[in-house]
């Protein structure tokens, strides 16, 4: 009986593991031809101050819409992009897109409106990545500033010297770092001491529970000891006004997160902003 349920299983397993290669290799497949194919796009996902309730930045999310697969999500392509080569073309794009996207904005609404970019790790780590950056920013004549580079607190743990320097190299430039994530690796606040960035991202992971099967204990423990350290922090993946107010009575500036907007086109961002002047304008 035992043996029986042992073969199955083996037999599952091997099916299994045969399907996810095989869409694995159907997803790089695709994934290689996405740029010249022009699959690729930018959302944007709005960040808002929580004291104004002002939107002041927003998180550029790649989307990927493939003729034979429909939409794939990142969580599915980006660690495909990371295994090949595929990322560093991919994270240039994006990169790329909306740096130019942003000083549009920025030329349309005359506002200091902030555009954050994911940085696969392998990305980072890059030598040349600082270089990439500062010729974008002369290409569009995007203001330093307006740009925020987001990394995971893996990066940090992993070496702590090469990972100091190349923060600096881009702080220099006037580009905003921040921490994505925080919380779900391993990395303690203590921790974060050693680096120069701008702002802490607590993970959806701790905001998602609340108040139905968590106190919030953790976010707090976060937002206490950062306002400590004098450190800004944004929570991810808000969802209902308990955990907006929750964040707002525990001094979280910034919000991002359903409750206020979802990740938007670049259409429907741009409106947005423009009605939000025209509001302030009447
Ligand atoms: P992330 O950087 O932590 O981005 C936040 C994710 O949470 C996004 O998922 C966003 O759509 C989602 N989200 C935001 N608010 C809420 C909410 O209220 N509820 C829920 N349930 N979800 C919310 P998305 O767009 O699927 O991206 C997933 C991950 O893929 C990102 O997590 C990021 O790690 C990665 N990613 C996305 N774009 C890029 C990129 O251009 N480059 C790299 N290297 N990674 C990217
Ligand atoms: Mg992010
Ligand atoms: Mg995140
Ligand atoms: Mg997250």
């Amino acid at each position: 009986y035992a043996l029986q349920t042992g073969d199955n299983t083996y037999v599952f397993y091997e099916k299994e593991i045969r399907v996810n290669y095989l869409n694995n290799l159907k997803l790089e497949t695709e994934l290689r031809s996405a740029l010249e194919k022009n699959e690729l796009s930018l959302a944007y996902q709005p960040q808002v101050q929580v004291e104004t309730r002002a939107i002041i930045a927003s998180e550029a999310l790649l989307r990927w819409n493939n003729e034979n697969l429909g939409p794939v999500s990142p969580g599915q392509f980006i660690p495909v992009a990371e295994r090949t080569d595929l990322i560093i073309p991919i994270g240039n794009w994006v990169l790329e897109e909306a740096i130019k996207q942003n000083k549009k904005w920025y030329d349309i609404t005359n506002k200091k409106i902030v555009v954050a970019v994911n940085l696969s790790p392998i990305q980072f780590k890059r030598s040349d990545l600082p270089q990439i950056i500062k010729e974008l920013l002369e290409k569009y004549q995007m203001p330093a500033e307006l740009l925020e580079i987001e990394i995971t607190e893996g990066i940090l743990v992993e070496n702590m010297e090469g990972t100091s320097l190349q923060l600096e190299k881009i702080k220099a430039l006037g580009v905003k770092v921040a921490i994505d994530d925080f919380g779900t690796g391993y990395s303690s606040l203590k921790y974060l001491q050693n680096f120069n960035f701008d702002k802490l991202k607590i993970d959806r992971e701790f905001i998602k529970d609340y108040p139905q099967h968590d106190t919030g204990s953790i976010a707090k423990t976060i937002l206490n000891l950062a306002a400590q350290m004098d450190i800004n922090v944004i929570a991810e993946g808000v969802e209902t006004q308990e955990q907006f107010l929750f964040l707002k009575e525990n001094h979280c500036q910034q919000i991002q997160g359903y409750y206020f907007h979802k990740p938007l086109s670049a259409k429907d961002f741009e409106m947005l902003l423009t009605e939000k002047i025209t509001d302030r304008v009447d």
